[in-house]
């Protein structure tokens, strides 16, 4: 189980996302505290990030090693601004490829997309695209076939063929900011200058709000709405 964060807001800089809270994804690389599957996530890390002028693909550092251990990352994130990130540090599934490839986030061009957990990649829908055979990049290609908005239909069905899958997906495209719970933990930290939802707070503010298994959150326009993945939404 790997461990995510994206942010949607006034510009921020990875540093300040990533690696300076006192529980940053950095932290979580090797003390996660509320992870349920694993106990380091050493395989690797993502940052994804759109250009704060607005416009063009998101642009992304990947590494198969760990994030503890990148000194440039740490030396160039405190310059690095955006308004829209989605990053992530991995502990690899047993059998899976330990690659950058094979390292969340991913991306169609238009959105970026993290994943923890781990699914059937027989259940999967065929897609065009995938980076790697890692379980993760092969839904990555198949919500971005399917479209990131129907995440809401696409996780439940996906869920339904696979009851031992964990589907908490995070994705972005520069203006909407998307994640689901199936499986695993997600709080969030709405701001009055943003929105963070992250696999665990990065640091103990009183404000961060645990959002409850099979859920769907949808972040944009400095709005958020959270709503139920089973039944009618
Ligand atoms: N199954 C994915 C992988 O192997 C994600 C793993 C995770 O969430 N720990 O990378």
């Amino acid at each position: 189980m790997c461990r995510h964060l994206g942010w949607l807001g006034r510009p921020r800089t990875l540093a300040e996302l990533m690696l300076e809270p006192p529980h940053s994804l950095l932290v979580q690389s090797y003390a996660p505290r509320r992870q349920r599957h694993g106990l380091l996530n050493a395989d690797g890390w993502g940052a994804g990030f759109f250009d704060v002028s607005g416009g063009g693909p998101p642009r992304r550092w990947r590494s198969a090693a760990p994030l503890w251990g990148d000194a440039s990352f740490a030396s160039v994130a405190p310059a690095l601004a955006s308004g829209c990130v989605v990053a992530a540090v991995r502990s690899a599934t047993a059998g899976m490829p330990i690659e950058a490839s094979a390292t969340a986030p991913f991306t169609d061009g238009t959105w970026l997309l993290s994943h923890n957990g781990v699914v059937n990649r027989a259940v999967l829908p065929t897609a065009e695209g995938a980076e790697s055979v890692c379980d993760s990049a092969i839904l990555a290609a198949a919500v971005f076939a399917r479209g990131p908005e129907t995440l809401g239909e696409l996780i439940p069905e996906i869920g339904a063929a696979d009851p031992g899958a964990r589907l908490n997906v995070l994705a972005a495209d520069g203006s909407r900011l998307l994640a689901t719970t199936w499986g695993d933990t997600l709080s969030m930290l709405h701001g009055a200058d943003g929105v963070v939802l992250a696999s665990e707070p990065y640091d103990d503010d009183p404000r961060w709000v645990d959002i409850p298994d099979r859920h769907l959150v949808e972040a944009h326009g400095g709005q958020v709405r959270v709503t139920a993945l089973d039944g009618i939404r």
